[in-house]
């Protein structure tokens, strides 16, 4: 069986019979094929069927930064892995040197980069060292615990999850882990404070002092925050939020670890999410767009400082990060790294980021004035949110079906978005837009014009 372009229809088959796909209830598969993608190119994908699509999405999942099928990280990744594919990361390899020191020149302030593999095990490497350091100044009454932010997503794993503050993803994977502790989220739209931007104290961010006064400030070690919540929502903060966090976590002694595994790579028209601000973090992590798709790969960036703690102590059998990721080892994903970020300056793609962004916001805010269901649009750089609503006045959210229709009538038209999804009960009602950072007006127009249409022509249930 050839794998190269369209594969045969019985791909289809086999995949219904034996594959079992993520966020998916199978039975729709008994009406319905599989999305089965074949072959991309840019921001244009083409499925097993042979229809192609405008991916707004970068992959489904917010992913493919730089765009489909360039052959120089393919290239790039063939030559490491037919010299040297694999070391375990108790080593060192050429690209994962090379690809540390060209992401610290990008994160002034930090100095350190962990490998593992996905955006959830980075996240779990960023507790660890948190609870570690814990243990190694306190012990078990140490400053362990870690406070996450209601909305916010940062992964799969259970201790992840444990941080995530989005009730759908959480139920019925209890008991969940011990330690982890939810403050407000800051969407101005939906004030959990019933507040009004510019006449508010910013309590959104005031409550991280509420929590960690209520929890004790000498239990407390970290804060995990995303720049800009991503599958919550798509929610900026105001400008004046991360100087008062920052301002509350050096209060406190309490490490800032911003979650950049959407936002970081060029998403939002700065190398990472949190530059847009004035902060600087503890530990950073990253994954999505750090190979954009091409390998996997993730990091957990601290500063010299953290690194510094597990250092200190040679003499003490305890005194290292006791932590391995085997497939932080492989070199495919540094040396996809490598080349994605070697594109993203040549191309300046961070740059078209934050002007076609800017073109895209604009755009979406547009269709307020067309469409009643738009409530709110959000947003910053190529990473654009739709929140829509039964009810201007109310501010009532959609039933996430509507948002589902809206989706499947933009997919009929060739142009596949994302949208919330069994985050949060009720909000499930938020059109997102990612598209490559390769995106072009044109592609923009093609977007905003297939949502257009597609908010014109779906009847609310
Ligand atoms: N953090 C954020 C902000 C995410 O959006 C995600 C995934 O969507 C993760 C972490 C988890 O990443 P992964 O799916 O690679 O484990």
């Amino acid at each position: 069986m050839s794998l190269s372009n369209h594969p045969e229809p019985d791909v289809i088959d086999m995949d219904k019979a034996h594959v079992w796909h993520h966020l998916t209830q199978h039975q729709a598969f008994d009406a319905a094929d599989p999305l089965i993608m074949v072959e991309g190119k840019n921001m244009t994908l083409t499925d097993a069927k042979g229809r192609s699509f405008l991916d707004a999405t970068s992959g489904g999942v917010w992913s493919v930064n730089v765009g489909y099928g360039r052959a120089r990280i393919a290239q790039a990744v063939a030559d490491q892995l037919t010299k040297m594919c694999y070391y375990a990361g108790t080593g060192g390899t050429v690209p994962g040197a090379l690809f540390a020191a060209k992401l610290i020149e990008k994160m002034p302030g930090l100095s350190r980069v962990y490998y593992s593999n996905s955006g959830s095990e980075a996240n779990e490497k960023g507790y660890k060292m948190v609870r570690q350091i814990s243990h190694m100044q306190g012990g078990m009454a140490g400053k362990n615990k870690i406070i996450y932010r209601n909305r916010d997503y940062h992964g799969t794993t259970i201790a992840a999850l444990s941080s995530s503050g989005q009730n759908e993803r959480r139920a019925q994977y209890g008991p969940l882990v011990d330690g982890f502790v939810e403050f407000a989220n800051c969407c101005c739209y939906r004030c959990p404070f019933g507040k009004e931007y510019g006449s508010c104290n910013i309590e959104c961010a005031q409550d991280l002092e509420r929590v960690i006064l209520e929890q004790g400030p000498d239990t407390v070690g970290s804060v995990v925050l995303e720049p800009i919540t991503a599958g919550g929502g798509v929610i900026p903060p105001v400008p004046e939020y991360f100087p008062i966090i920052q301002s509350i976590c050096r209060k406190y002694d309490v490490l800032l670890h911003i979650d950049e595994v959407v936002c970081g790579f060029g998403r939002t028209g700065a190398w990472f999410g949190y530059q847009h601000f004035d902060v600087t973090p503890d530990i950073v992590t990253m994954a999505k767009g750090v190979a954009s798709g091409y390998a996997a790969i993730s990091c957990t960036v601290t500063s010299e400082a953290v690194f510094g703690q597990f250092k200190a102590q040679p003499t003490e059998p305890m005194g290292y990060f006791r932590d391995i990721s085997t497939f932080g080892g492989c070199t495919g994903g540094p040396a996809a790294a490598l080349e994605n970020l070697a594109i993203l300056e040549e191309e300046n793609l961070v740059d078209n980021a934050r002007d076609t962004g800017a073109y895209m916001i604009a755009q979406l805010e547009a269709l307020k004035d067309k469409h009643a269901v738009v409530g709110d649009v959000r947003g910053k750089g190529l990473f654009g949110g739709v929140e829509l609503v039964a009810d201007r006045e109310t501010r009532e959210p959609v039933h996430e079906s509507h948002v589902m229709r809206v989706a499947a009538h933009c997919m009929q038209q060739g142009v596949l978005i994302g949208r919330t999804n069994r985050s949060l009960d009720g909000l499930n009602n938020t059109i997102c837009l990612t598209p490559a950072l390769t995106a072009t007006r044109d592609d923009i127009d093609a977007i905003v014009s297939a949502i257009d249409t597609a908010l014109a022509e779906t009847p609310m249930a």
